[in-house]
This record gives C-alpha cells, sequence and structure tokens, in this order.
C-alpha cells in the first residue's frame, strides 16, 4: 500500500467491515505504529483488499445475501502471513491468506467456507461426509496401501502421475470420499472436501471469478491419460480417474455434494 492510497484504504477497510464483518488486519501505516514513524508499505495492496471484498460478495449472493452470510459465517479476521507453501489457512474465525503469493477468489471462498464449517462446529464437513456416502478410515486406508491398490508409490505419495494419492482412502487421513468431488489429492479430507464443494458451489454454471477453475476442475476428466491439463498445468492419468470425479454428463450440479451446499446454504432464509 503506498501512503497516496491511505485515505482509499480506509474506506474500503470500512466497507468490508459494513458489508461483511470482515475485519482485515492493517500492516500499512506510520507514525506511532511504525519503530521510526516511517510509512510502511505492508504485504497488501488496494486491488486485493477490493479482490477480497468482490470474492465474498460472490460468496454472499450463493447464501442469498448478506444477512444469511453474516448469520452462518460470522465475523472473520483476515491477514496476510507467512504460511509456507499453501495459499490460506483459517481457524478460530480467524484467515491467513499467503505472503508469499497473491490470492484469488477461490482462495477467498475456500477459507471463509472453513469459518462456516468451524462454526458450525465442524458439523457441516462431517454432514457432507455421511451425506455423499464417504468415511474417515485409517484402517482401511492402510489395508488400500498394503495391498497395492492405492494410486501411491508404496505408502506415501508421488509427484507422478497416478501415484498422488487421489483414489478414495489413498490420502494421509484415509479419507474415503463419497459420490462425486471435483478432485482429490495427499492432503483431501472432509474438512477440504467441503471447502472446496463450497468454491465448486459457487462457481459452477456461473459467470464469476471462480467459474474457470471450477469448469477446468471437470472438463480435465475428459483428458487422456498422461495429458497436461492446460488449467492447472498437471499431468495425470486423467481418464483413469474420470470414474471418481466426473459427475453424471459433466455436470457438477447433478452431485450430491452441490445439492448438500444448496441446501446448506439456502436454510432459514
Ligand atoms: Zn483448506
Amino acid at each position: 500500500m503506498e501512503q497516496a492510497e491511505l485515505a482509499i484504504a480506509a474506506e474500503r477497510l470500512a466497507r468490508l467491515s459494513a458489508d461483511f464483518h470482515v475485519a482485515v488486519l492493517r500492516d500499512w501505516g506510520s507514525g506511532e505504529e511504525t519503530p521510526d514513524g516511517a510509512w510502511q508499505n505492508g504485504l497488501w495492496s488496494l486491488a486485493e483488499l477490493d479482490r477480497l471484498h468482490d470474492s465474498i460478495s460472490l460468496l454472499a449472493n450463493s447464501f442469498g445475501g448478506s444477512e444469511s452470510f453474516l448469520n452462518k459465517v460470522g465475523s472473520v479476521t483476515v491477514k496476510k502471513g507467512e504460511i509456507g507453501s499453501h495459499g490460506g489457512e483459517a481457524l478460530h474465525g480467524r484467515i491467513t491468506l499467503s505472503s508469499a503469493s497473491s490470492f484469488n477468489a477461490w482462495t477467498v471462498v475456500h477459507e471463509f467456507a472453513h469459518i462456516w464449517d468451524e462454526n458450525s462446529g465442524w458439523q457441516l464437513s462431517r454432514q457432507l461426509e455421511r451425506y455423499t456416502g464417504g468415511y474417515t478410515s485409517r484402517f482401511f486406508s492402510w489395508v488400500k496401501k498394503y495391498l497395492r491398490l492405492a494410486d501411491l508409490n508404496g505408502f506415501t505419495k508421488a509427484e507422478e502421475p497416478g501415484k498422488r494419492g487421489r483414489k478414495p482412502g489413498c490420502n494421509a487421513r484415509g479419507y474415503f470420499y463419497g459420490d462425486k468431488p471435483s478432485g482429490s489429492n495427499y492432503s483431501f479430507n472432509r474438512v477440504e472436501d467441503f471447502a472446496e464443494s463450497v468454491a465448486m458451489y459457487v462457481g459452477w454454471g456461473n459467470d464469476n471469478a471462480l467459474s474457470d477453475q471450477a469448469r477446468a476442475r471437470i472438463s480435465r476428466y475428459e483428458l487422456a491419460d498422461g495429458e497436461v491439463d492446460p488449467f492447472f498445468r498437471t499431468k495425470d492419468n486423467w481418464a483413469e480417474y474420470a470414474k471418481y470425479f466426473d459427475p453424471e454428463g459433466g455436470d457438477y450440479s447433478k452431485t450430491k455434494r452441490w445439492r448438500f451446499v444448496e441446501h446448506e446454504m439456502t436454510r432459514g432464509i
């Protein structure tokens, strides 16, 4: 943030607070807050404050408006910080967006979905797991790995096609997802499944900042094994994985996940 943008930035923070009860932890400024009183740019840009607002708007619209969004998600604090290789983290009503790179609308919606889940006592992700016919079992995961039925390199993942642990139960948590998620990896579990399902719901069949990614999530299963997916730039055995992820008629709104999120979002409004 440049010093000349200070007033506009303050207006943006006020708007985030008024519209969505979102507080951004300010890391820019000068005066008593900084060691020598000199101006500090911080990590945020004005464009990112706008992107944050626009992304939350998309999510709030999916809830049928900000009142329902506020009731279900509650107050949230957003900051930037060093969190390693992933794009965001969400816990205790706080979202940390990675300072290593900028964020997109998908990341924002995904992290806010975690806070919504947290607000439900993590019941939403448990209900999603049950509703879609999934379960979590480290034991059955171990059995699958032991019997060499996992898409892994023995007991752990490798960064090559067909070995990233995308099949049910072949992830670190032993999460056997049910029905058809839009994708899966070694870190997949019911909590990530819920957050990704919300992001897919917001983007799918719409024309917004999440829609290209939502479409690309599904269309990659039409690729042949060993092809590079043009959106995510990953080479994998897409045709082989299609039976786990490609929804009926290529239409994600036919999945149980889509129905579950739709129901939970529009409940009680
Ligand atoms: Zn997540």
